[in-house]
Protein backbone atom coordinates (compact mmCIF):
# COMPACT_ATOMS: atom_id res chain seq x y z
CA UNK A 1 0.00 0.00 0.00
CA UNK A 2 1.47 3.28 -0.71
CA UNK A 3 2.15 5.92 1.48
CA UNK A 4 -0.97 8.17 1.75
CA UNK A 5 -0.52 11.65 0.31
CA UNK A 6 -1.27 15.12 1.89
CA UNK A 7 -2.29 17.98 0.02
CA UNK A 8 -1.65 21.07 2.28
CA UNK A 9 -3.06 23.52 -0.32
CA UNK A 10 -6.99 23.05 -1.24
CA UNK A 11 -9.46 25.85 -1.87
CA UNK A 12 -12.40 23.06 -1.76
CA UNK A 13 -14.92 25.62 -0.13
CA UNK A 14 -14.51 27.28 -3.60
CA UNK A 15 -17.34 27.56 -5.97
CA UNK A 16 -16.02 25.36 -8.58
CA UNK A 17 -16.59 22.40 -6.24
CA UNK A 18 -20.18 23.54 -5.40
CA UNK A 19 -21.92 21.01 -7.31
CA UNK A 20 -19.60 17.76 -6.83
CA UNK A 21 -17.53 17.74 -3.87
CA UNK A 22 -18.57 14.45 -2.58
CA UNK A 23 -17.01 13.08 -5.67
CA UNK A 24 -13.89 15.63 -5.96
CA UNK A 25 -13.20 14.20 -2.14
CA UNK A 26 -14.18 10.33 -3.48
CA UNK A 27 -11.96 11.03 -6.29
CA UNK A 28 -8.68 12.01 -4.22
CA UNK A 29 -9.27 9.44 -1.81
CA UNK A 30 -8.88 7.04 -4.38
CA UNK A 31 -5.77 8.49 -5.73
CA UNK A 32 -3.86 8.30 -2.51
CA UNK A 33 -4.75 11.50 -1.70
CA UNK A 34 -6.61 10.73 2.23
CA UNK A 35 -5.30 14.52 3.78
CA UNK A 36 -6.14 18.01 2.98
CA UNK A 37 -5.18 21.44 4.61
CA UNK A 38 -8.36 23.69 3.37
CA UNK A 39 -7.21 27.64 3.67
CA UNK A 40 -9.95 30.20 4.81
CA UNK A 41 -8.26 33.26 3.38
CA UNK A 42 -10.61 36.09 3.82
CA UNK A 43 -13.24 36.78 6.53
CA UNK A 44 -15.85 35.43 4.60
CA UNK A 45 -14.55 31.88 3.98
CA UNK A 46 -13.70 31.08 7.76
CA UNK A 47 -16.77 29.91 8.19
CA UNK A 48 -17.48 27.66 5.04
CA UNK A 49 -13.41 26.17 5.79
CA UNK A 50 -14.19 25.27 9.61
CA UNK A 51 -17.55 23.94 8.32
CA UNK A 52 -15.97 21.75 5.92
CA UNK A 53 -13.15 20.97 8.10
CA UNK A 54 -15.39 19.50 11.03
CA UNK A 55 -17.55 18.00 8.34
CA UNK A 56 -14.66 16.18 6.27
CA UNK A 57 -12.68 13.36 7.68
CA UNK A 58 -9.00 14.03 7.05
CA UNK A 59 -9.34 17.76 6.77
CA UNK A 60 -7.26 20.31 8.59
CA UNK A 61 -7.44 24.09 7.72
CA UNK A 62 -5.45 27.36 7.90
CA UNK A 63 -7.09 30.61 8.97
CA UNK A 64 -5.79 33.96 7.83
CA UNK A 65 -6.53 36.87 5.14
CA UNK A 66 -5.07 36.67 1.63
CA UNK A 67 -2.83 39.67 0.20
CA UNK A 68 -5.56 39.92 -2.23
CA UNK A 69 -8.50 40.58 0.44
CA UNK A 70 -6.36 42.75 2.42
CA UNK A 71 -8.85 45.61 2.49
CA UNK A 72 -10.76 42.80 4.50
CA UNK A 73 -7.98 43.79 7.36
CA UNK A 74 -9.53 45.79 10.39
CA UNK A 75 -9.39 46.08 14.45
CA UNK A 76 -12.74 44.28 14.23
CA UNK A 77 -11.62 41.21 12.22
CA UNK A 78 -7.87 41.04 13.75
CA UNK A 79 -10.07 39.88 17.02
CA UNK A 80 -12.31 37.28 15.22
CA UNK A 81 -8.79 36.01 13.95
CA UNK A 82 -7.05 35.80 17.17
CA UNK A 83 -10.41 34.00 18.55
CA UNK A 84 -10.51 31.57 16.10
CA UNK A 85 -6.93 30.59 16.12
CA UNK A 86 -7.46 30.29 19.79
CA UNK A 87 -10.62 27.83 19.46
CA UNK A 88 -10.71 26.15 16.24
CA UNK A 89 -6.73 24.79 16.36
CA UNK A 90 -6.05 25.85 12.59
CA UNK A 91 -2.69 23.75 11.45
CA UNK A 92 -1.10 27.18 10.32
CA UNK A 93 -2.18 31.12 9.77
CA UNK A 94 -2.43 31.92 6.11
CA UNK A 95 -2.45 32.03 3.87
CA UNK A 96 -0.86 35.76 3.97
CA UNK A 97 1.54 37.80 2.62
CA UNK A 98 2.28 40.11 -0.76
CA UNK A 99 0.56 40.61 -4.05
CA UNK A 100 1.86 43.04 -6.23
CA UNK A 101 0.86 41.65 -9.36
CA UNK A 102 -2.84 42.34 -9.03
CA UNK A 103 -2.56 45.51 -6.76
CA UNK A 104 -0.07 47.87 -5.84
CA UNK A 105 -1.95 50.64 -4.66
CA UNK A 106 -2.52 49.38 -1.34
CA UNK A 107 0.92 47.84 -0.44
CA UNK A 108 0.77 49.53 2.98
CA UNK A 109 -2.48 47.77 3.98
CA UNK A 110 -0.96 44.57 2.76
CA UNK A 111 2.07 45.08 4.82
CA UNK A 112 0.14 46.34 7.85
CA UNK A 113 -1.88 42.69 7.86
CA UNK A 114 0.98 40.93 6.69
CA UNK A 115 3.27 42.06 10.05
CA UNK A 116 0.02 41.42 12.34
CA UNK A 117 -0.74 38.28 11.44
CA UNK A 118 3.24 36.90 11.45
CA UNK A 119 2.88 38.10 15.16
CA UNK A 120 -0.50 36.25 15.68
CA UNK A 121 1.52 32.91 14.19
CA UNK A 122 4.09 33.53 16.09
CA UNK A 123 1.86 34.05 19.30
CA UNK A 124 0.31 30.65 18.41
CA UNK A 125 2.95 28.49 18.07
CA UNK A 126 2.13 27.91 13.95
CA UNK A 127 3.82 28.50 10.85
CA UNK A 128 2.67 31.17 8.55
CA UNK A 129 1.75 30.13 5.15
CA UNK A 130 3.30 32.97 2.35
CA UNK A 131 1.54 34.17 -0.58
CA UNK A 132 3.98 36.18 -2.44
CA UNK A 133 3.54 37.46 -6.29
CA UNK A 134 5.25 40.34 -7.59
CA UNK A 135 6.48 41.71 -4.44
CA UNK A 136 10.35 39.52 -3.76
CA UNK A 137 11.57 43.02 -2.14
CA UNK A 138 8.72 44.33 -0.29
CA UNK A 139 8.60 40.99 1.47
CA UNK A 140 12.16 40.82 2.06
CA UNK A 141 11.87 44.74 3.69
CA UNK A 142 8.72 43.04 6.29
CA UNK A 143 11.20 39.89 6.84
CA UNK A 144 14.11 41.95 7.64
CA UNK A 145 12.54 44.30 10.05
CA UNK A 146 11.79 41.76 12.75
CA UNK A 147 14.47 39.06 13.82
CA UNK A 148 11.61 36.07 15.24
CA UNK A 149 9.39 34.92 12.78
CA UNK A 150 7.16 31.50 12.88
CA UNK A 151 8.10 29.09 10.46
CA UNK A 152 8.09 30.52 7.42
CA UNK A 153 6.32 27.84 4.27
CA UNK A 154 6.15 29.62 0.92
CA UNK A 155 3.20 28.22 -0.94
CA UNK A 156 3.07 27.27 -4.37
CA UNK A 157 6.68 28.72 -4.57
CA UNK A 158 7.09 30.86 -7.65
CA UNK A 159 11.19 30.43 -8.00
CA UNK A 160 11.59 34.11 -7.08
CA UNK A 161 15.28 34.48 -7.36
CA UNK A 162 15.39 37.66 -4.42
CA UNK A 163 13.70 34.85 -2.33
CA UNK A 164 15.74 31.83 -2.67
CA UNK A 165 18.73 32.67 -0.31
CA UNK A 166 16.26 33.65 2.14
CA UNK A 167 14.33 30.30 2.64
CA UNK A 168 17.63 28.15 2.28
CA UNK A 169 19.38 30.60 5.14
CA UNK A 170 16.18 30.26 7.33
CA UNK A 171 15.27 26.89 6.90
CA UNK A 172 11.89 27.92 5.11
CA UNK A 173 9.85 24.96 3.19
CA UNK A 174 7.90 25.62 0.36
CA UNK A 175 4.77 24.00 -1.32
CA UNK A 176 4.90 22.43 -4.68
CA UNK A 177 2.55 21.75 -6.84
CA UNK A 178 1.51 22.37 -10.30
CA UNK A 179 3.51 25.38 -11.04
CA UNK A 180 6.34 23.45 -11.27
CA UNK A 181 4.83 20.98 -13.97
CA UNK A 182 4.14 23.99 -16.50
CA UNK A 183 6.61 25.09 -19.49
CA UNK A 184 8.20 28.22 -18.29
CA UNK A 185 9.10 26.42 -15.07
CA UNK A 186 12.70 25.24 -15.95
CA UNK A 187 14.29 27.68 -13.51
CA UNK A 188 12.38 26.93 -11.06
CA UNK A 189 13.02 23.32 -11.06
CA UNK A 190 16.45 23.08 -11.22
CA UNK A 191 16.69 24.97 -7.76
CA UNK A 192 14.16 22.42 -6.40
CA UNK A 193 16.26 19.77 -7.62
CA UNK A 194 19.02 20.81 -5.53
CA UNK A 195 16.55 21.94 -2.88
CA UNK A 196 17.42 19.72 0.46
CA UNK A 197 14.18 17.11 0.56
CA UNK A 198 13.14 17.66 3.80
CA UNK A 199 11.94 21.73 2.64
CA UNK A 200 9.15 20.08 0.27
CA UNK A 201 5.31 19.25 0.87
CA UNK A 202 2.99 18.85 -1.73
CA UNK A 203 0.18 21.03 -2.74
CA UNK A 204 -2.44 21.58 -5.00
CA UNK A 205 -3.61 24.93 -4.59
CA UNK A 206 -7.03 23.62 -5.99
CA UNK A 207 -8.91 24.99 -8.20
CA UNK A 208 -6.30 26.55 -8.73
CA UNK A 209 -2.67 26.09 -11.21
CA UNK A 210 -3.82 22.79 -12.84
CA UNK A 211 -0.61 20.55 -13.79
CA UNK A 212 0.39 20.85 -17.53
CA UNK A 213 -1.98 18.50 -19.54
CA UNK A 214 -4.58 18.51 -17.20
CA UNK A 215 -7.90 19.12 -18.95
CA UNK A 216 -10.91 20.58 -18.08
CA UNK A 217 -11.64 23.69 -15.92
CA UNK A 218 -10.10 23.27 -12.43
CA UNK A 219 -7.91 21.47 -10.19
CA UNK A 220 -8.53 18.98 -7.90
CA UNK A 221 -6.76 16.68 -5.21
CA UNK A 222 -6.47 13.73 -6.88
CA UNK A 223 -4.18 15.37 -9.64
CA UNK A 224 -1.58 15.97 -6.55
CA UNK A 225 0.20 12.20 -8.22
CA UNK A 226 1.36 13.80 -11.22
CA UNK A 227 3.41 16.18 -8.82
CA UNK A 228 4.82 12.74 -7.36
CA UNK A 229 6.01 11.75 -10.67
CA UNK A 230 7.72 14.84 -11.74
CA UNK A 231 9.36 15.12 -8.34
CA UNK A 232 10.68 11.63 -8.77
CA UNK A 233 12.14 12.36 -12.06
CA UNK A 234 14.07 15.76 -10.62
CA UNK A 235 15.33 14.03 -7.49
CA UNK A 236 15.89 10.88 -8.85
CA UNK A 237 14.24 8.72 -5.92
CA UNK A 238 11.43 6.60 -6.58
CA UNK A 239 8.08 7.84 -6.39
CA UNK A 240 7.49 5.89 -3.21
CA UNK A 241 10.30 8.01 -1.47
CA UNK A 242 8.63 11.06 -2.95
CA UNK A 243 5.48 9.89 -0.98
CA UNK A 244 7.29 9.28 2.29
CA UNK A 245 9.07 12.14 2.27
CA UNK A 246 6.77 15.06 1.43
CA UNK A 247 4.55 13.68 3.66
CA UNK A 248 6.27 13.18 6.79
CA UNK A 249 7.15 16.94 5.62
CA UNK A 250 3.89 17.89 5.42
CA UNK A 251 3.42 16.44 8.65
CA UNK A 252 6.41 18.06 10.38
CA UNK A 253 5.71 21.53 8.90
CA UNK A 254 1.67 21.32 10.00
CA UNK A 255 2.27 19.19 13.18
CA UNK A 256 0.07 16.43 11.70
CA UNK A 257 -0.13 12.80 12.63
CA UNK A 258 1.73 10.61 11.07
CA UNK A 259 -0.49 7.80 10.25
CA UNK A 260 0.24 4.69 8.98
CA UNK A 261 0.24 3.84 5.53
CA UNK A 262 -3.01 1.09 5.34
ZN1 LIG B 1 -4.28 29.50 -2.06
Amino acid sequence: MAVELIDTHTHLDDDAFGDDLEDVIALSRSSGVTRWINVGYSSERWNTTLAMANRVDGMSHMLGIHPGNADDWSNVNADRLAGLIRDTHPVAVGEIGLDLYWREDNLSTQTEALEAQLALALAANLPAVIHMRSAEQPLLNVLSRSHEHPHLHFHSFDGAEGLRPWILERQCTIGVGGLMTRKGSDSLRSWIANLPMDRVALETDSPYLKPQGVRGTRNEPAYLPRVVDDLSELWSVSPEDVRRITTDNACRIFNLNQRDAS
